[in-house]
């Protein structure tokens, strides 16, 4: 199958005054379409700076990255914000909702961008607030609902335009067990109901287990990629 995503010989440098980091380090990969991707690996081995660079959020230091045979390293900025708009989407750790709208209201705002009409706007985030099982809370500001609710909010917001791929940069991270599993059970079956493919960031090895393909980094790296036959529903069972 065509890869979504190319990266070849992607470098990232930053540099800190005098000091330079080098964040990745020659990174060659594929990532497939309709695949459940996870990265793993120990804090500051690279994972988020290979999302924003493959999310055109930063630019690489040297290489390349090609999205269905569009090199997005060499996109400007009002291409770049045009492709994130049309074909990606994001859940974060924190949630990142805004605190002022309502549950409904942040749904929409991928909408808005996108062009809309309000009511069919209205009519689509309600439908996915519904989906993630919130149909009861569309007025509640993110202050007003649990972490676990505002991680679904974050959830209908990344999947309403059914972008082609869903990044998830640790998204469990700040969740109960319990709330982890709802929260990868709804998010897998989301990916695999639309076919995108989902790149999910952990340092999890449970949540690795609903994955296609287990990218494991390290310094930069990539140090491992192994193959895995992905569970689709896990309970938070003290048996297992
Ligand atoms: P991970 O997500 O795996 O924890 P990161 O991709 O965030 O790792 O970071 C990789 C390395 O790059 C770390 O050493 C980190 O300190 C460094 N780094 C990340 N972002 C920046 C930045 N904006 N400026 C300088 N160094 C950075
Ligand atoms: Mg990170």
């Amino acid at each position: 199958m065509e890869p979504v995503i190319q990266l070849k010989d992607v470098r990232k440098v930053y540099r800190m005054g005098s000091e330079k980091i080098t964040a990745l380090n020659g990174i060659n990969l594929e990532f497939e379409a309709e695949k459940i991707y996870c990265l793993l690996g120990t804090s500051g081995s690279g994972k988020s700076t290979l999302l924003n660079l493959i999310a055109g959020l930063e630019k690489p230091s040297a290489g390349a990255i090609i999205f269905k045979n569009q090199r997005i390293d060499k996109m400007d900025e009002k291409r770049l914000a045009l492709f994130r708009q049309q074909n990606i989407g994001f859940v974060f750790q924190s949630y990142n909702l805004l605190p002022a709208l309502t549950a409904l209201e942040n749904v929409t705002l991928p909408l808005i961008f996108r062009q809309v009409r309000p009511k069919e706007r209205k009519r689509r985030a309600a439908e996915m607030l519904a989906a993630v099982g919130l149909k009861d809370r569309l007025k509640h500001k993110p202050s007003q609902m649990s972490g676990g609710q505002q991680q679904r909010v974050s959830i209908a917001r990344a999947f309403i335009n059914k972008p082609s791929i869903v990044f998830a940069d640790e998204p469990t991270g700040n969740l109960d067990t319990k709330t982890t599993y709802e929260m990868m059970n709804l998010i897998t079956g989301m990916a695999r109901e639309n076919r995108q493919t989902l790149i999910i960031v952990t340092h999890d090895l449970e949540i690795s287990a609903y994955a296609h393909k287990i990218i494991k980094m390290r310094d930069g790296c990539i140090e491992k990629i192994e193959d895995n036959n992905p569970i689709f529903n896990k309970e938070d069972n003290v048996n297992e």
